[in-house]
């Protein structure tokens, strides 16, 4: 339910708002911006009666929130989430580039990668330290070890650097160590996982899962953001439908509907999508001529080697020219690159 207070609210009326919504055990949402007073009111409003809450002093209008997800519709925060990593803008008119390899696998590729795709104008560094694989017998991840090469490349480079979360217990060392975290779509709906993110203030980057539909994926932004972390990117990854001859079908629509639904920034993540490095330039144009705030890519320097989804990794020449081709796109579409 969303509450807006007449420009003319004095400070006591205000309170005695808000004590009618905390006594009742509900939580606040304050969205005010600089011209209007506007409130959240979080929980399960259903049984309040909207002519008892006009009749408080104060009170402007009263609106319900039609959407399941409250905090992360455009309803209830009609501008654009901007979200700041060390710097580096997510949002708005800005498109983003995330890019580097699957995994981390050794000091020397992380930072000759990084080097490479900072030359190309990538913002943001990825690499994968804890690996979800589809087989326990495939290359898990260097783990710890990969989240130190990971700083060890943004100390190289100043790139802020992102990586995957799989389990609650690693959260310490996430905070700690990364500048976004990313949840994996195999893990879009572990709910303990997300609530216990949603109590750190770091940026979360949020994959769709795998067969989860747009409304399911909102409702796993909003178990962030009920718990206090607004800093939620999107990331379509390509979903599962009946077709092979992709890795998954990129739902380039997904876009669309999430900006229409929220205000949180949405990515494209071309290469799990596709599938194939062949792909990766295509999807890319794709995404930012639809209106996506950014993408996430794998870039390896020696693909062909590498311990982790090679046939999807673009060539640092390849990424760089993709890069070149973007930055003739951005102006056309209004985004910054
Ligand atoms: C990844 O980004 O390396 C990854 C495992 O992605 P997803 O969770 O989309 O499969
Ligand atoms: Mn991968």
């Amino acid at each position: 339910m969303i509450i807006k207070a007449k420009q003319n609210i004095t400070e006591k009326e205000l309170l005695n708002l808000k004590e009618y919504f905390t006594s009742k055990g509900f939580q606040i949402a304050d969205a005010s911006g600089e011209a209007v007073k506007v409130f959240g009111i979080l929980g399960d409003t259903s049984f309040l009666s909207e002519s008892d809450i006009y009749n408080i002093p104060g009170v402007a209008s009263v609106t319900r929130i039609q959407a399941p997800y409250k905090k992360a519709s455009k309803e209830f925060h009609p501008e654009p989430t901007i979200i700041d990593v060390n710097g580096v803008k997510i949002g708005g008119n800005n498109f983003t580039v995330i890019a580097g390899p699957c995994s981390v696998e050794s000091k020397e590729q992380i930072v000759s990668i990084a080097n490479d795709v900072k030359k190309s104008g990538a913002t943001i560094l990825r690499g994968g330290a804890f690996k979800p694989r589809t087989s326990p017998y495939s290359f898990q991840g260097l783990e710890l070890e990969g989240l130190e090469l990971l700083k060890e490349a943004r100390k190289e480079t100043g790139l802020p650097i992102i990586t995957e979360i799989m389990s609650e217990d690693m959260i310490p060392e996430f905070v700690k160590n990364v500048d976004i975290i990313q949840v994996g779509a195999r893990n879009m709906q572990n709910f303990h996982l997300l609530k216990a993110l949603g109590r750190t203030n770091k940026p979360i980057l949020l994959k769709r899962g795998l067969s989860a539909t747009i409304e399911e994926w909102l409702m796993a932004a909003e178990y962030i953001m009920s718990e206090g972390n607004d800093k939620v990117i999107l990331c379509e990854r390509g979903i599962r439908t009946f077709e092979k001859y992709t890795r998954n079908t990129l739902d380039i629509s997904a876009v669309l509907a999430i900006k229409e639904l929220s205000h949180l920034p949405v990515f494209i993540d071309p290469s799990h999508s596709g599938g194939k490095w062949q792909m990766v330039e295509g999807l890319s144009q794709a995404a930012i001529a639809v209106g996506a705030d950014g993408i996430i890519v794998e870039v390896h320097n020696d693909p062909e080697h590498a311990l982790s989804d090679g046939a999807q990794s673009l060539k640092p020449e390849r990424f760089d020219n993709m890069m070149k081709n973007l930055r003739k796109i951005a102006p056309i579409v209004g985004k910054k690159m």
